[in-house]
């Protein structure tokens, strides 16, 4: 984007910013959820000092970016729909009032089918918002019961078409595999209804049982599928989603054409980022900081501007270059040899030769463009890969001159 200043010849070129909100606040807390959300259901007084908070501080951090527009911004959580339209678009216009947001930013709200009304989408659309992502996860209630997600299919279907009818023409669904005793035939099931769907995007993500969460509590007897048995869902996945015209452009992301997600896109091509809310991380200025996952340690933070990070580090180059790897690698993108030695002055030598080998195991391959993906086979096994690839980066020395 390029703008003029006043009374200045040359334009000045604004570098893109995206903007993540954190809304901790959801109806209940799921069984195998570890993202930090408060699952205790409506509590307006803390939900009245985080509005407060997070105005705050998005008044102070926005003096910070200037010469930046910001592109796409993305409301997750926590269950955004739950905070309320009001609250929502109350952030909303004091983040357009304080940065420059351009025209077609992508503006992005997660909600859940039991937090959203057909008014409150249309409120919500009149507001700005134009892309909506919603928690789905499967077709079967006693399955989504049992996760503790407090929806129904009937209602996902409705929040979708209602989302369509207000104006959304930028749907996503949220979809899980892999949940306990899902049999393949289950899964197939969720994917053919989802289909009827006809949305513009789907993430689908094999559950994973993590420490700090209630499934992990009785993971031994929740009767979950297996690794091939995951795998297996996770490949028909791919199949069926091609086969309706979506494109993988990332491990667990799949858009029709043109239709990927700005806001993921970000993180994984490692664009600057700034985020607001309790456990909302920043890549700004060279930095990467995350604020601490507390939204009382938040709230007086902010309003009494003491401490509310948790961490805060400056990336050396050589860690920059081993996320590209990792990041770039989870995407259809890829990686590439000029773009890799230009920007980490690295060689590229030692990666390529790894590459080939995956490429004969049907692991990678090469674009005609030159650019290195894995495959879907190749993205099953990416961390195996990547620890081959980082121990291969590590060992490498910078060049002395790279050729252009
Ligand atoms: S709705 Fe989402 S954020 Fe909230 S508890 Fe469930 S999985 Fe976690």
């Amino acid at each position: 984007m390029e703008l003029f200043k006043k009374n200045a010849k040359a334009p000045v070129e604004l570098k893109p910013l995206g903007i993540y909100v954190h809304v901790p606040f959801c109806r209940s807390k799921c069984e195998y959820c570890d993202f930090y959300s408060l699952g205790g259901g409506l509590n307006q007084e803390s939900m009245d000092l985080y509005l407060q908070a997070i105005l705050t501080h998005i008044k102070e951090a926005a003096q910070r970016a200037v010469g930046y527009s910001v592109d796409s911004i993305y409301f997750g959580g926590g269950t955004p729909s739950f905070f309320g339209e009001q609250g929502l678009i109350r952030i909303l216009s004091e983040i357009d009032r304080r940065f420059l947001v351009e025209k077609d930013a992508e503006i992005t709200l997660e909600a859940n089918p039991d937090s959203v009304t057909a008014q409150s989408l249309a409120k919500l659309r009149r507001a700005g918002f134009n892309r909506i992502s919603i928690g789905v996860q499967c077709d079967d209630d006693a399955q989504l019961k049992s996760l503790g997600r407090p929806h129904t299919y009937k209602q996902a279907q409705m929040a979708v078409s209602q989302a369509r009818r207000v104006g959304f023409a930028n749907i996503s669904v949220d979809l899980m595999f892999g949940l306990p005793s899902q049999s393949r035939e289950q899964w197939m099931s969720t994917l053919r209804n989802v289909m009827d769907l006809k949305v513009d995007h789907i993430s689908c993500y094999g559950l994973k049982v993590e420490p700090n969460t209630r499934l992990y509590e009785y993971r031994d007897c929740a009767n979950l599928p297996d690794d091939d048995a995951q795998a297996d869902m996770y490949f028909y996945a791919v199949e069926t989603l091609e086969s309706f015209g979506y494109v993988q452009y990332e491990i667990s992301n799949f858009s029709l054409p043109g239709m990927e997600c700005r806001h993921n896109m970000k993180y994984w091509t490692g664009q600057p980022y700034m985020g607001f809310g309790p456990a909302a991380s920043s890549d700004f200025g060279g930095k990467r900081y995350t604020a601490a996952a507390d939204l009382d340690r938040y709230i007086t933070g902010v309003m009494e501007q003491g401490i509310i990070l948790s961490e805060c580090e400056s990336i050396p180059l050589r860690e920059r270059a081993g996320e590209y790897l990792m990041l770039r690698l989870r995407t259809a993108h890829g990686i590439e040899e000029n773009e890799y030695m230009q920007t980490y002055l690295l060689p590229f030598e030692p990666l390529e030769k790894l590459l080939c080998m995956y490429e004969t195991r049907g692991l990678a391959m090469k674009e005609e463009s030159g650019r290195w993906r894995l495959t879907p086979k190749g993205f099953m096994v990416s961390n195996s890969i990547l620890v081959q690839l980082l121990e291969a980066q590590q060992q490498s020395k910078p060049l002395a001159k790279v050729r252009k």
